[in-house]
């Protein structure tokens, strides 16, 4: 998680603007912060896939999946400022709204779902979903991937691998192997992730832990994105109910339209979930998070444990969800990334065949994967050139970052509008960086 990261000691020569306010900010802030790249960027303004810096410079956004809808949509703008103009309370109150949107959000999942609690950040829903899990099943045990992050609470970030070493996970907690296929050389991939789930939940019981969850992000984002096949998640899952455990799919990453063929991530696999989690995209940029159940599965939980969140569902981070729902079904941007993402990972692959540097391009809608590595015939990962590409992108003034164990896949999810000509100027930027590479 800390790949990109901006250090000081291998700085390039930074504007005095620039080396002023990382010195101040330095001086105030906490040192866990991290700021991205050798020469951080400073914004001040943003629309669509577009970010500006305060001298008009404009950055091209292929990274956001906050601002999912674009930055500052004026739909959603718009229904913030009224709400925040007439009211914002809690959920200790009856409002229209908050029933009406969790019956909207609701209406795009599986009927099983149907529950939903509301939450400001990711963090906080995946940590609701570990307590419900585990007051449903009696047991403690979880079983994430082997670069999962779910969040910064006491108990998530315990389920985080990618918190890096000093993080210690939880003693009840397992990982297990990402379902690489690019370098998993297996003729099917849904058979061998299973297995390692049921490894992991038979060693939780030989060491006396009861199984309670399988917890993953169905697009596998910080492990490297694997979207693919299809549907290699289903034997897993079937694997963890069959142990008494639920499956909690973790959609921060892939929800709200972002994988272009379906809605939600977990849908590509053709599961139901019995916890669903989702943040980032849910508000375009305002703090607004929800836990998506099965009732039955919330009911232990429920029925003896009262849940308040001071923020989490208040009338003005509604407002802003629900009008990312009807931009998002207005501006048709399911299909659009659909159409915009095999559109982007159909030029990379192109690329690909002229530079040996990209061993694999993966992707599902705008969510997409492009594993840089130091020979395509070991797929040895090449974190060094990955950040050199990100680098040289970013000295082109188009943001992006990695991803991946070995910190060397570029993670390409620009916000659900990126244009045909946001993609060509991607295109030209990423073919200039390749180029202009020493070989
Ligand atoms: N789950 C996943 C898959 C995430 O990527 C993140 C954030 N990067 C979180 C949970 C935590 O979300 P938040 O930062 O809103 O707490």
């Amino acid at each position: 998680m800390d790949t990109n990261s901006f250090r000081a000691e291998s700085a390039g020569e930074l504007p005095a603007s620039t080396a002023r306010l990382i010195e101040r900010r330095e001086r105030v802030l906490g040192p866990s912060y991290r700021l991205f790249y050798r020469e951080p960027v400073e914004l001040v303004r943003g629309e669509g896939a577009h970010l500006f810096d305060a001298d008009g410079n404009d950055f091209l956004d292929v990274y956001n999946n906050v601002a999912s809808v674009g930055h500052c949509h004026p739909r959603v703008v718009r229904a913030t400022q009224d709400q925040v103009a007439a009211l914002n309370t809690h959920t200790r109150y009856l409002h229209e709204s908050i029933v009406s949107y969790a019956e909207d959000l609701l209406s795009t999942m599986p009927a099983a779902l149907d529950r939903v609690m509301f939450m400001c950040t990711g963090s906080e829903a995946n940590d609701l979903a570990v307590r419900v899990a585990q007051e449903h099943t009696g047991g403690t045990g979880v079983i994430v991937s082997a670069e999962a992050y779910h969040g910064n609470s006491a108990l998530t970030s315990q389920m985080s691998p990618a918190l890096g070493t000093a993080q210690d996970l939880a003693p009840t907690v397992r990982t297990v192997r990402a379902p690489d296929a690019y370098r998993t050389r297996t003729p099917d991939l849904g058979a061998w992730f299973a297995a390692r789930v049921a490894e992991q939940i038979a060693d939780l019981e030989r060491h006396g832990v009861r199984f309670a969850a399988f917890l993953a992000d169905s697009i596998f984002s910080s492990d490297g994105v694997f979207p693919d096949p299809p549907g290699y998640l289903a034997q897993a899952i079937d694997v963890v109910h069959a142990a008494g455990g639920v499956f909690i799919a973790d959609e921060v990453q892939p929800g709200f339209a972002r994988t272009g063929q379906e809605f939600w991530g977990f849908e590509r696999h053709g599961v139901v979930p019995d916890l669903v989690t989702m943040g980032k995209p849910m508000g375009n940029g305002m703090p607004v998070s929800a836990m998506a159940a099965r009732s039955d599965v919330l009911a232990a939980f429920g029925d003896r444990i009262p849940y308040f969140n001071t923020f989490g569902g208040n009338p003005v981070s509604i407002a802003a969800a629900q009008a990312v729902l009807h931009v998002i079904r207005d501006e048709d941007l399911q299909l659009h990334s659909d159409r915009v993402g095999s559109l982007m990972v159909a030029e990379l692959r192109a690329l690909a065949a002229e530079h040996p540097l990209i061993g694999d391009v993966r992707g599902a809608g705008l969510y997409i994967g492009v594993d840089i590595v130091a020979d395509p015939a070991t797929g040895t990962p090449d974190s060094t050139a990955a950040l050199d590409v990100v680098e040289g992108l970013r000295q082109r003034r188009v943001l992006t970052s990695v991803c991946g164990s070995g910190g060397n896949v570029l993670k390409l999810r620009p916000p659900l509008v990126f244009s045909d000509a946001d993609l060509d100027r991607f295109l030209t930027a990423f073919s200039d960086v390749l180029r202009s590479r020493p070989r």
